[in-house]
């Protein structure tokens, strides 16, 4: 015998993504009671909550961002080991989005909820793998659920730097994707040497700590990039705006938002997201009755899927 899929089991209410049956939120985007934090990224963990469900090495890169009001009780929960909020059974399964990332499985009256925070499938030395697990909901985030959105390969896109014959200013976000750069730089551009701006540095410590070294770089210092070309230096967003007159480097910006560049010639297209058949092998792998779409465009799926999988979105 199934249980019923309870239909109210996640709503959007102001605070973000709410679970009633066990009074929690996945990844709210205000200050809640209790928070399931699927990952560090500042767009889901943000600071001020009071109880705090996470993975160890999202708790550090918490701390690390917000210091004491990071929040007030944190209960830390390694990967596949079960725990109760409310009355809801949740485990955290690798989502292979970045160091500490989590898919959220909930157990509720003998139906298995999966809420995916963000993922993706492409390796990524820097992050535990994606695992893939049963569940009759699978709650994914659609940001790129468009079949026209298929993330080229990264190691290509890495492999760019190796043409170009001067210092390189290459702009990402600090947390995970400058990680993910460093990893894949010295492996497919081995001959560039990675410097790093000081912001990055206390995230790539952690790294280390939590043992998923990103590989061999240096802390910037404009010394170094004197009368050198192969130099590739990595900053944040903010630091890369402010050398938009640099004349002396090239710059480029990785990211897998198409809406974000500039222009092709000044982008590596990297995504640490899902893109059109990702999401596609989620479902199979999955292999739940209904999926539920959050952040994006679920009507494609919906599309895709007909009469064969119930499509919901969810916002
Ligand atoms: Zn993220
Ligand atoms: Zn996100």
């Amino acid at each position: 015998m199934t249980n019923d899929i309870l239909d109210d089991f996640l709503i959007f209410n102001t605070y973000g993504l709410y679970c009633k049956y066990g009074n929690f939120y996945l990844d709210p985007v205000q200050p809640v009671e209790r928070a399931v934090i699927s990952h560090a990224h500042a767009d889901h963990a943000i600071s001020g909550n009071i109880a705090i469900y996470c993975t160890d090495a999202t708790h550090a890169f918490m701390k690390l961002r917000y210091g004491k009001n990071a929040g007030k009780f944190f209960d830390i929960a390694p990967y596949n080991v079960a725990f109760d909020v409310g009355g809801v059974k949740i485990s955290f399964i690798p989502a292979g989005h970045m160091l500490g990332s989590a898919q959220v499985l909930m157990e509720y009256n003998g139906v298995r909820y999966l809420y995916t925070g963000d993922y993706k499938v492409q390796p990524d030395a820097t992050c535990e793998p994606i695992e893939w697990i049963n569940a009759d909901v699978l709650v994914t985030e659609s940001t790129f659920a468009d079949p026209v959105i298929i993330h080229p390969d990264p190691i290509g896109e890495i492999k760019k730097l190796n043409d170009i014959k001067m210092n390189i200013l290459l702009g990402a976000y600090g947390l995970g994707k400058s990680q993910r750069l460093i990893n894949l730089i010295n492996e497919h551009a081995p001959q560039k040497k990675i410097l790093v701006h000081h912001r990055i540095m206390p995230i790539n410590a952690i790294y280390e700590k939590m043992g998923f070294p990103p590989g061999k770089y240096q802390i910037y210092s404009r010394k170094l990039m004197k009368n050198q070309e192969d130099f590739v230096y990595i900053v944040p967003p903010f630091t890369f705006d402010s050398y938009i007159r640099a004349t002396d480097v090239k710059r480029l910006f990785a990211s897998g938002w198409k809406n974000l560049q500039v222009n092709k010639q000044d982008t590596l297209f990297i995504s640490d997201h899902v893109d059109w058949n990702d999401i596609l092998q989620a479902v199979k792998q999955v292999d739940p009755k209904q999926v539920w779409t959050l952040h994006g465009n679920g009507m494609h799926l919906k599309k895709y899927f007909g009469d064969e999988i119930v499509v919901k979105i969810l916002n």
